[in-house]
């Protein structure tokens, strides 16, 4: 594919009103690591019971005056877990979080805290939105996945009831070889229960996910040019699959051209279902949503259970303590945190990349894989034209 910067207006990808060395768009809370359920991937390695060294009520209005600092328009601020539900503040949380004008939204499990009582007390309290997790399209692939039976029957009618309480609902699903054939099937269950946003999270092999097979490059090529496909029914984006952005860029370069992707057996095989089962047909249509222009450590940071500031929920290093020191100096001096945001400094075939200012890779990933978080996104088929005529190999085996 040739190089889609000249034909692509920028517009196809949003970046932050603000400098994302200033200031994040999204700050990630985890609240607890407390969670009833046994998920394949869990990033946080959960726990039953809650850790007593977590933020408490006081750390976490502290963590959120914190956030508010950065000034308006705020950062989103998303409380996760674990099971936020486990904490029994977090309505109290949201409410103060709202009350200072942050816009909040909350992620939780798919645990027999999920109802509408639940639900609605997160509403009034002022949380705007909910992501749940939907790793298979029925109950007993999504079960497996969850390693509790039940869960996706729960997580459906917790769903149903956020959207009839007016929360936009952000699904997110975990692309592993566990989930990756079953896509158009979960795609197509997306748009029948009108999600607000079909987020595929590109697994980072870290916590327990590192047990999961990894897909190859190619694959996650397919997979994202599945994604982009399914933008024209429905909004979708990516969590860790930054490389979607180039592929938005070289579609859009491709459309205008009147060409098609040159993609993969598994993207043959997502379509042919997805066409099956009737998503793109007519009905619906969506205006294609351009993924927003953050990564690890810019326009975007994770804060731990123990207030630990890291660069994303996959890559477990500290940039220091919000109980020690505030987030809008961690997040603007770490040297960490600078380092991330600096494409330059970016090695291997990310390094000369020429969507490396517009994509830069996965550093979650490349450090899960390599240790190196500035080496290149292991997942990433593309080959950069100053990469091949360095005549350099692939440098990973997931990368064929
Ligand atoms: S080589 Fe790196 S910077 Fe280039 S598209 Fe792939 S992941 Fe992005």
């Amino acid at each position: 594919m040739t190089h889609p910067r000249a034909a692509a207006p920028r517009r196809l990808v949003r970046t932050p009103r603000h400098a994302v060395a200033d200031r994040p768009f999204l700050v990630i809370w985890e609240s607890t690591r407390a969670c009833p359920l046994a998920c394949l991937h869990c990033r946080a390695e959960a726990i039953p019971r809650r850790n007593p060294r977590e933020l408490s009520g006081a750390q976490a209005r502290d963590l959120m005056d914190q956030i508010a600092a950065f000034g308006r328009p705020h950062p989103l601020f998303v409380i996760t877990g674990g099971d936020p539900f486990q904490r029994p503040d977090l309505t109290e949380l949201i409410a103060y979080g709202t009350g200072l004008g942050l816009r909040v939204a909350v992620s939780p499990s798919g645990t027999p805290t999920l109802t509408r009582q639940n639900l609605t007390a997160v509403r009034d309290a002022g949380a705007v939105a909910l992501s749940l997790s939907v790793d298979g399209s029925t109950a007993a692939r999504h079960d497996t996945f969850r390693g509790v039976d039940g869960v996706f029957g729960l997580t459906l009618d917790g769903w149903r009831a956020a959207r009839e309480l007016g929360l936009k609902v952000q699904v997110n699903t975990t692309v592993s070889r566990c989930s990756m054939e079953d896509l158009a099937d979960i795609a197509a269950l997306v748009h029948r229960e009108k999600a607000m946003l079909w987020s595929g999270f590109l697994l980072v092999p870290t916590g327990r996910g590192a047990a999961l097979d990894s897909l190859t490059a190619q694959e996650t090529e397919d997979v994202l040019h599945f994604l982009y496909d399914c933008g024209a029914v429905m909004a979708t984006k990516t969590t860790e699959g930054h490389h979607f952005r180039r592929v938005v860029l070289q579609r859009a370069a491709l459309a205008e051209r009147g060409e098609l992707p040159r993609t993969g057996a598994l993207h043959a095989r997502l379509t042919a279902r997805a066409h099956a089962l009737g998503l793109f047909d007519g009905g619906h249509r969506a205006v294609r949503r351009p993924p927003m222009d953050v990564s690890s450590g810019r326009g975007f940071v994770f804060v731990s259970h123990t207030g630990e500031v890291t660069p994303s929920g996959f890559l477990p290093l500290s940039a220091d303590n919000t109980k020690h020191r505030p987030l809008m100096d961690i997040y603007r001096e770490s040297p960490l945190l600078q380092e991330l945001r600096d494409p330059s400094l970016l090695r291997g075939k990310c390094g000369v990349c020429e969507y490396k200012t517009v994509c830069g890779g996965s550093r979650s990933r490349a450090y899960a894989v390599t240790g190196d978080y500035l080496a290149a996104d292991p997942w990433c088929a593309h080959r950069p034209p100053a990469w091949q005529q360095a005549g350099e190999e692939e440098e990973s085996p997931c990368a064929q």
